[in-house]
C-alpha cells in the first residue's frame, strides 16, 4: 500500500475490522490482473462489493463503462470519494450488499451496460453474497476473490472431496474457472489463508424452469446433508416424513442408479433426473 493511502487511513484513526472481513490488497498487480483476465471493457457496468480504499476500483475504472461500488464501512467513504474525485465513471454507495435491492440498484445506476460483478469479497460472508448475486440472474459474469478453499469448492467436480451442494449451485448457474491464486503477503493485514480469483460466466440456458429449481436444490442439499450416508439414507433423513425408504430406493433405481450410491458422486444431470421423480407435497 502506498504511503499516501496509509497516511489517509492513519489520519482517520482507521482500525481494520475482522467482522467486516477487511484485508486490503497492497499489490497493484493483483487487481490489474483480475480486471484484465475478466475481459471487462467499456460495455460493462461493474458492481464492486467492498471497495476498501479502492485497490480494485482503480483498474476497474480504467476499463469499465461505469463502476458502482457498495461499501459497508462508512469510515472509508471520505477516503474513497477523495481518491476518485476525478473519476467520472465511479460511484460509491454506502450500504450492506446483503440488504440492498440489487436489481433496483442496477436499474438506477447503469443504463445500457452489460452487468458484471468484480470484487474482492469479505470472506466471512462469501456464500450469502454469491448466493444472492447468482440467484438474481442479473449478471453476465461474476469475478470474485475468495478464500482458496472456497474457490476449490465452487469449481469442484463430482466425486472429489471438495464437491458440495454449493458446487452444484455454482455449476448449475455458471461456468466457473479459477484464474489464479493469491498469497497472504499481498494483503494488509495478512489473512491466515490463501486466496483465489474465480471467474463465473453465467449460463444463458438453464436446464430447469425457475419453479423447478427450488425443488431441485432441496434434493441436492438433502443429498449432501449427510455426507457419509448413501443417497437413499440421506434423502430419507430429509424427507422421511413424506416418503418411505422403499419409495426412495425405487426412485433411485428407476433413474438407473445403484441403490448404494452416495450423493457426492452425482453430477447436475443426474440430480435433475432424480429430482424430477421426486414428488414432495
Ligand atoms: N476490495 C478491497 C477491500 C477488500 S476487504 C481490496 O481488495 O483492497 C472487504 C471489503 O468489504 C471491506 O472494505 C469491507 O468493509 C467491505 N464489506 C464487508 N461487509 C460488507 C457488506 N455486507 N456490504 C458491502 N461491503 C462490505
Amino acid at each position: 500500500m502506498d504511503t499516501i493511502k496509509r497516511e489517509k487511513l492513519d489520519s482517520i484513526g482507521f482500525k481494520f475490522s475482522k467482522a467486516m472481513g477487511q484485508n486490503f490488497l497492497t499489490d497493484s498487480n493483483i487487481p490489474e490482473k483480475t480486471v484484465r483476465l475478466s475481459n471487462i471493457d467499456q460495455s460493462c457496468g461493474v458492481l464492486e462489493i467492498g471497495p476498501g480504499i479502492g485497490a480494485l476500483t482503480l483498474p476497474l475504472s480504467a476499463v469499465a463503462g461505469k463502476v458502482v461500488a457498495v461499501e459497508l464501512d462508512e469510515k472509508l467513504l471520505p477516503i474513497l470519494s477523495d481518491t476518485f474525485a476525478h473519476c467520472e465513471n465511479v460511484e460509491f454507495v454506502a450500504g450492506d450488499i446483503l440488504k440492498l435491492d440489487v436489481s433496483q440498484l442496477l436499474k438506477d445506476k447503469f443504463v445500457d451496460f452489460r452487468y458484471c460483478v468484480c470484487a474482492n469479497l469479505p470472506y466471512n460472508i462469501t456464500s450469502p453474497i454469491l448466493t444472492k448475486l447468482i440467484d438474481s440472474d442479473l449478471f453476465e459474469q461474476v469475478t470474485v476473490m475468495v478464500q482458496r478453499e472456497v474457490a476449490r469448492r465452487m469449481c469442484a467436480l463430482p466425486g472429489t472431496s471438495d464437491y458440495s451442494a454449493f458446487s452444484v449451485f455454482i455449476n448449475y448457474h455458471t461456468e466457473p474457472t479459477i484464474l489464479f491464486d493469491v498469497p497472504p503477503e499481498c494483503f494488509i493485514p495478512r489473512p491466515k489463508v490463501y486466496s483465489s480469483v474465480v471467474l463465473m460466466r453465467t449460463r444463458t440456458e438453464k436446464r430447469l424452469s425457475k419453479a423447478d429449481e427450488g425443488h431441485f436444490f432441496r434434493i441436492v442439499r438433502a443429498a449432501f446433508g449427510q455426507r457419509r450416508k448413501t443417497l437413499v439414507n440421506a434423502l430419507y433423513a430429509a424427507f422421511g416424513s413424506k416418503m418411505t425408504k422403499a419409495d426412495i430406493m425405487d426412485i433411485i433405481m428407476f433413474c438407473g442408479f445403484d441403490p448404494r450410491i452416495r450423493g457426492e458422486t452425482l453430477g447436475i444431470e443426474e440430480f435433475i433426473k432424480i429430482s424430477k421423480q421426486f414428488q414432495l407435497t
